[in-house]
């Protein structure tokens, strides 16, 4: 089993994961939207050893992989049969109901992290 700092290392550090999502009739969708705690210059999480205390809706691995919330090409799933990674191809359509979600709830970062 991988220690955690393993499985840090797997990590590349592109970011995708932090961006918001949107869960549209079962399906996970990326938004163009980082969370506020990403550096979008290193990619990394400015408080990532206390990312789920400042964070709450930052995921574990755990929780990601079962909702969906990582790219294909992540190392964390790639070599998992029956994933189903998060549409990037996000619509106008997508972007307004999420606006309209963040209205709803003023906490502007739905999901990510690892
Ligand atoms: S966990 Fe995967 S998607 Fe997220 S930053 Fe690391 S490599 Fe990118
Ligand atoms: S989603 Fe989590 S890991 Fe990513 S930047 Fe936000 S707090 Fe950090």
């Amino acid at each position: 089993m991988d220690t955690e700092r393993e499985k840090e290392e797997k990590c590349r550090r592109c970011g995708r994961c932090c961006c918001a999502k949107l869960l549209l009739d079962g399906e996970v969708v990326y938004t163009p939207f980082p969370c506020k705690y990403l550096d979008e210059k290193t990619r990394l999480c400015t408080v990532y050893e206390n990312r789920h205390e400042m964070n709450p809706d930052c995921l574990t691995l755990e929780e990601g992989i079962v909702i969906g919330v990582f790219p294909a090409d992540c190392p964390y799933v790639a070599d998992l049969e029956d994933y189903k990674p998060p549409r990037e191809d996000w619509t106008q359509e997508d972007l307004d109901l999420y606006a309209e979600a963040c209205e709803k709830d003023d906490r502007t970062e739905k999901s990510g992290g690892k």
